[in-house]
């Protein structure tokens, strides 16, 4: 009787256990389903912080399209070379056959991305300030600034001459002239090495030609003295030489001339001619000091 007592006790315990288990699951089941589902709450938590941090890389993306390399006239990075993507190669394929293989997948190939997406990022970068240093380097070389003081032009800048006033036959006219007082100070208008200094028989009398690099060269005619002489380096600002009337010139004036490649550039677009005369040189003497403006 105990006998049977016993079996049927241990029979319905197991039975019940077995129900039991399989609609909660055992205790080690309930344990491990709590991690994973932590796991997944992290993973999701973990991916918002990814959601931030790719706003991070973004808003540097658009710093580098937007403000630096239109600045630079650098070409904009193609959206293909920034984030390449993986194309079709499974690179993830050991998280396969988990519960969690998807957010796991999507995890590690979002930081893959950002990863990559921050090394182009980085060379950019990188790409942008020697960029910026051979700007500020061709900026000083230039020539951006007027000349001479006198705000007296004669004429617009590189134009078509009717009739020459001493020649008297029509001609092309390749520069900017500058009604000026005799013996006004000439400064070169950016750095260079002068490679004229003298006489030309041409008709600009006394003339100073510097070269500045990068293509351009500036002529300056009709001068009374001249203060460089033949291979010197000059700096923006430096005194060059004296206004005068030498050479085919009706009345002291300045024939100021930029060459690019050879070819007349109109002066006028390549400096800022509201200066004040103090304004002016007060900015001549701070680039003779030695300091950039
Ligand atoms: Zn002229």
């Amino acid at each position: 009787m105990f006998l049977l007592w016993f079996t049927v006790t241990v029979v319905l315990t197991v039975i019940y256990s077995t129900i039991f288990h399989s609609i909660f699951g055992s205790p080690k089941y309930q344990a491990l389903s709590r991690q994973l589902s932590d796991l997944k709450l992290h993973f999701t938590l973990a991916n918002r912080e990814l959601d931030l941090t790719m706003d991070l890389i973004n808003d540097l993306k658009m710093s580098d399209e937007v403000r630096y390399r239109p600045i630079l006239a650098m070409e904009s990075l193609p959206e293909s070379f920034r984030n390449p993507g993986f194309g079709g190669i499974d690179r993830f394929r050991d998280l396969n056959g988990y519960p969690s293989s998807s957010i796991m997948r999507t995890t590690r190939t979002r930081i893959e991305e950002m990863k990559n997406m921050l090394e182009v990022q980085q060379a950019s970068f990188r790409s942008i300030t020697e960029k910026e240093a051979e700007w500020s380097r061709m900026y000083s070389y230039l020539p951006l600034i007027c000349p001479v003081s006198v705000k007296i032009r004669l004429g617009e800048g590189v134009k078509y001459r009717e009739v020459h006033p001493v020649l008297g036959t029509s001609q092309w006219h390749h520069g900017q002239d500058f009604s000026a007082p005799y013996g006004t100070e000439v400064y070169a208008t950016g750095n260079g090495r002068v490679i004229e200094a003298g006489w030309n028989n041409g008709g600009f009398g006394n003339y100073v030609v510097i070269d500045h690099g990068y293509g351009y060269q500036t002529t300056y005619a009709h001068l009374s003295g001249i203060k460089v002489s033949k291979g010197m380096e000059v700096k923006r600002g430096d005194l060059i030489a004296l206004t005068g009337n030498s050479g085919i010139s009706t009345g002291p004036h300045l024939h100021y001339q930029i060459d690019l490649y050879g070819r007349h550039q109109n002066p006028l677009h390549f400096f800022n001619d509201d200066l004040t005369e103090d304004e002016y040189f007060e900015m001549i003497s701070l680039l003779t000091s030695g300091r950039k403006i």
